[in-house]
């Protein structure tokens, strides 16, 4: 029976989870990252996925996110730029959203210092919302029309 030294097969399995993290650019659940990894790493199994994943989040390389509603942690790499997410209520996959609503400060009551903020987006994900004949097109322009019409009181 050959067996690898332990440090090397941590290490293996680790760089096999960061190399899932890598490819799937989006937070994971410790199953999602397990089933991206498994062909990189053998013998992984799900309680070493829950211990790398906490070592790597000790050692700032993931960071865990927390999503409201759902008691689920998943880890996203640490280092991006600022960012939101999009979380799909059917699949429960977490996606990522670039950019920011931004001018947040008009919100804060008076006497209040924002340290920070989080959007969270839910809904659909492309593969689970109902198919659509057609009307793929961007409804960004009746959009933004029809929000236009706002009365001015
Ligand atoms: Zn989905
Ligand atoms: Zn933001």
């Amino acid at each position: 029976m050959e067996r690898k030294p332990a440090t090397e097969r941590k290490t293996s399995q680790r760089s096999a989870l960061l190399k899932a993290f890598e490819s799937a650019g989006r937070p994971l659940r410790p199953q999602e990252a397990l089933a991206l990894a498994r062909p990189l790493a053998s013998g992984l199994g799900i309680a070493t996925v829950y211990r790398n994943l906490r070592t790597l989040a000790g050692q700032g390389v993931l960071k865990p996110v927390h999503l409201p509603g759902d008691s689920t942690v998943r880890y996203e790499l640490c280092g991006k730029a600022h960012h939101h997410h999009f979380h799909c209520l059917r699949c429960h996959q977490v996606f990522e959203v670039d950019g920011c609503p931004g001018n947040i400060e008009p919100l804060v009551p008076k006497g209040f210092v924002l340290e920070g903020h989080e959007v969270v987006l839910y809904g659909q994900c492309p593969a689970c919302r109902p198919t659509r004949r057609k009307s793929e097109m961007p409804s960004t322009k009746s959009e933004t029309k029809s929000k236009k019409k706002k009365p001015k009181s």
